[in-house]
């Protein structure tokens, strides 16, 4: 157990991943970084992730043990895997901890046809009490703290008063992530990896000066590193720029992870558990741009671009309504929509236009454009990549735009589609799936 020194009033909320908490060894580190800084008394913990390359994540057997349940098998030999997990934690650690009560009325209610927010949050429930014990800190129950409302969105009110009414004070606390109550008065999660959004919660609702997010890389690099090995580490990105990179794909933190903090300027620091003393990505609300204007590039491939043309378009009232109806019947969301006097091109997902399991919705698509709005002509591009170069002012930096368009045009990549958007810290570009590796390392070495 640890010996918790006094907190000078300064908080800290340090939430750790799965990876983080996998094993014994590794919760021996997460012990070394709360107990090195005072200031670290809310702890929010993940379910035990993946141990190792060919390990199952305590979340994904839970969802099997429910799974199981429902079609009326027994339960007993994945669960058998659940409690070994925990069981030789406890040991590896050398905890006295008697868990036996606690794992029996888990297995048994999932065994029963428990709801699988009920056996999935089973993970970070037991966990938090392991956690708990080895930090020498009070257990809160995440169902005692976190509420939703009937919409099935956080109860924002409620979930704060309660964190902060709970945790006020001095002490160490483990507030285990992922789930709450549900209006309902039911357990409930958030969606997958939302241990994320638990910890952003309890920041906020303890007032925190800062939100660690401890996990198994050293933050967020520049760009996609099997692109670009020698990608940099990005120090510094205001929550607005990991929107529009997280957008594109580069998810090391839940998106919605950023909303609770954002609103109370709480700052989020991705931390790495395996090398402590890296200083890891920090997430605030306005950075000095200084030489570096551009943060990070982030590309996506699986775009395909609807061009419509129609001659005087741009006079013709309620075009572009009458378009993205279309779009809206057919239950598909655009991703931008560049126009020119007599065009109007939609930037549409693959995943959409042909959604795994069901008919593809092109052929249908374009028959009801034809119809809607009887241009002279509809054009369909597939195979599109779009590349988000981002960075807070970069569009007001002088030049930004030409360097970016003369490396690719030096890396010989042609350029579909341009968006600069209206947020002023991104440009978008749409290329051939092909070209992305050569066009993401030519803005790469221009802006590094
Ligand atoms: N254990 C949950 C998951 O695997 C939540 C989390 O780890 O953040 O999705």
């Amino acid at each position: 157990m640890s010996s918790i020194p006094s907190s000078t009033g300064r908080l800290v909320v340090a939430k750790f991943g799965g990876t983080s908490v996998a094993t014994a060894d590794q919760l021996r580190k997460v012990q070394r970084i709360v107990d090195a800084d005072p200031a670290r008394r809310l702890v929010v913990p993940s379910a035990p992730g993946k141990a190792h390359a060919k390990d199952t994540k305590v979340t994904d057997l839970l969802y099997l043990a429910h799974e199981l349940a429902a079609k009326g098998q027994d339960i007993a030999p994945v669960w058998g895997q659940v409690e070994k997990r925990f069981l030789d934690i406890i040991a590896g650690l050398g905890l006295t901890l008697d868990l036996g009560p606690t794992l029996a009325e888990a297995k048994a209610r999932i065994q029963a046809g428990g709801p699988a927010d009920y056996a999935a949050s089973r993970g970070e429930a037991i966990h938090g009490v392991i956690v708990a014990a080895l930090l020498g800190a009070t257990y809160i129950d995440a169902a005692e703290v976190v509420f939703f409302d009937r919409n099935g969105r956080l109860d924002e009110g409620r979930t704060y008063a309660a964190i902060a009414q709970r945790t006020a004070g001095s002490g160490r606390f483990v507030i285990p992530g992922f789930y709450g109550t549900s209006a309902a008065g039911e357990v409930k999660t958030f969606s997958r990896g939302g241990s994320d959004v638990t910890g952003a919660i309890v920041a906020r609702g303890a007032n925190a000066v800062l939100y660690e997010n401890w996990t198994d890389v050293s933050g967020f690099l520049m760009t996609d590193p099997r692109i670009v090995p020698e990608a940099k580490p990005i120090t510094e990105v205001t929550y607005s720029e990991l929107r529009e990179l997280s957008y594109m794909g580069a998810s090391v933190l839940h998106e919605e992870a950023v909303f609770p903090v954002r609103g109370a300027g709480i700052p989020i620091n991705i931390r790495n558990t395996n090398k402590p003393d890296d200083a890891g990505t920090m997430i605030v609300a306005t950075r000095d741009p200084g030489h570096q204007v551009v943060v990070g590039i982030a590309g996506t491939k699986g775009f395909t671009v609807i061009n419509v043309e129609k001659a005087l378009m741009n006079g013709e009232v309620g075009f572009g309504r009458r378009v993205l109806d279309v779009l809206e019947h057919h239950g598909i969301p655009y991703e931008h929509t560049p126009t020119g006097i007599d065009t109007l091109s939609l930037v549409v997902s693959d995943r959409h236009l042909n959604p795994p399991g069901r008919d593809a919705k092109l052929d249908d698509v374009i028959e009801d454009i034809r119809a809607a709005v009887r241009p002279d002509s509809v054009g369909v591009s597939p195979g599109m990549a779009l590349i988000a170069t981002v960075g807070q002012g970069m569009v007001r930096a002088t030049g930004t735009a030409a360097r970016l368009f003369t490396a690719l045009a030096k890396a010989r990549v042609n350029v579909r589609m341009i968006d600069q958007g209206s947020s002023e810290q991104n440009i978008i570009v749409g290329v051939e799936e092909s070209d992305l590796p050569t066009a993401i390392r030519a803005i790469y070495n221009e802006f590094a």
